[in-house]
């Protein structure tokens, strides 16, 4: 369960059946490595097989071959956050996901990151805990700001909407920064994106940019001339390229959690659960969360 107020909830088991599946998972990661790694009429070499077993990180079962390959994901429940998760995966990385429970508006999102993060069948999840409550803000912290509801994608273009949580993602950087430089990470994953409709402030290239040299400047590591790198694969990706993504990596939708709102069923008229709706409708597909209406 995912209530427990301290972090370091959550940490895989070793148990036999998660290790058979653990390996399944890694010998998909190697053939899916395999067959990018040969060009159609290029001849396979032997030669090639150390660089391959270290970038489908099937080297942790050989010690020669340990990785040293580790990335910190921020993961939220939702679908971005999701999709990066697998992404990292499908990347080589030997994934460490870092959550977040400021006093959000509700705490769903949070099971959604569990669930996610064990279905993926990742090294480590940590669920940090902060109060940003304290000074509210945000239609997410302060629940004397309403959510927007049933407003057209054009309205949702207009402005920085009241869900902007104040500095949230400088925040949220700033706790994976550390994390990642802990466990001598190489890179910190986060779903950010900037064609949404939100048009959240740091959600964007210029700010991303401008906190790749916070990590350069900030750190030991960057100061030895290996800075961690902020990566953000869905930054000019549209809702439904990001749905095209994601199920090429096999995410699960039915795991995440988009809905601002909270509940037993996402409400399907908040900005958040009306832009999933739309692009999965824009796809010709059928999002398998429940819906209130
Ligand atoms: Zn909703």
């Amino acid at each position: 369960m995912i209530g427990s107020r301290n972090p370091n909830i959550f940490c895989i088991d070793s148990s036999g059946l998660f290790w058979i599946l653990h390996f399944l998972q890694k010998i998909h990661v190697f053939l899916l490595t395999l067959k990018n790694s040969v060009r159609p009429k290029c001849k396979f070499s032997l030669a090639l097989l150390p660089s391959i077993l270290l970038r489908s990180n099937l080297a942790i079962l050989n010690p020669k071959f340990v990785t040293d390959m580790k990335a910190v994901i921020l993961l939220s429940g939702g679908l971005d956050s999701a999709t990066i998760l697998y992404k990292a995966k499908a990347d080589g990385y030997e994934c460490h996901a870092i959550s977040f429970d400021y006093q959000q508006r509700h705490r769903r999102e949070l099971q959604s990151a569990l669930t996610v993060a064990q279905k993926a069948g990742i090294v480590k999840h940590q669920v940090v805990n902060f109060d940003l409550r304290q000074w509210g803000g945000s239609a997410l912290t302060d629940d004397a700001i309403d959510l927007p509801q049933e407003r057209s994608l054009d309205e949702m273009s207009q402005n920085i909407p009241v869900t902007y949580v104040p500095a949230r993602n400088t925040i949220f950087l700033s706790f994976a920064l550390g994390y990642a430089e802990a466990i001598a990470a190489e890179r910190v994953y986060i779903g950010v994106n900037a064609l949404d409709y939100s048009g959240y402030p740091d959600c964007r290239p210029d700010y991303i940019q401008a906190m790749q040299e916070v990590f350069r400047l900030g750190t030991k590591q960057g100061r030895e001339g290996q800075p961690i790198n902020i990566v953000v694969p869905l930054i000019n990706l549209k809702k439904t390229e990001i749905i095209q993504l994601g199920n090429q990596l096999g995410v699960p939708w039915e795991l995440t959690w988009s809905c601002y709102v909270g509940g037993d069923v996402a409400c399907g008229v908040c900005d958040s659960c009306r832009l999933r709706l739309a692009a999965f409708a824009e796809l010709g597909l059928v999002d398998p969360l429940a819906y209130a209406s």
